[in-house]
């Protein structure tokens, strides 16, 4: 088993259609991540909040998938390298109603002024 393995746990749902932070916090994020250990969903780093990195930097979970539908990627934050890898439990993605940037009822609308000012 290589080291990537143990970060990459294929039977571990995702934690649901949404970044779990932001929807804590009533927040929305341009695109979605998996944990590929725990299945966390967390917003990406083009997102106000990077609730993605933050999560793999405070767990040591170190492997993410996108979890945008028709993306398979992984990213793994220590080589930051991206490969593919196995199948992970469904789904697979946010529902493809939800809308990028979403959820749309809480998407401002200057979001793309936001993230301009967040980058
Ligand atoms: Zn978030
Ligand atoms: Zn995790």
């Amino acid at each position: 088993m290589s080291d990537i393995d143990e970060f990459i746990r294929a039977d571990i749902p995702p934690s649901g259609d949404g970044c779990v932070e932001c929807e804590r916090l009533g927040s929305w994020w341009l695109h979605l991540r998996r944990c590929a250990f725990c299945g966390h969903v967390g917003c990406c780093d083009d997102s106000l909040h990077r609730h993605a990195t933050k999560h793999a930097h405070d767990s040591g979970h170190r492997v993410i998938q996108s979890f945008e539908p028709g993306e398979e990627w992984f990213w793994d934050y220590t080589t930051e390298t991206a490969f593919e890898g196995p199948v992970l439990a469904p789904p697979r993605a946010h529902p493809r109603s939800q809308t990028t940037p979403g959820p749309a009822d809480r998407v401002p609308a200057d979001w793309e002024e936001q993230l301009a000012g967040n980058a």
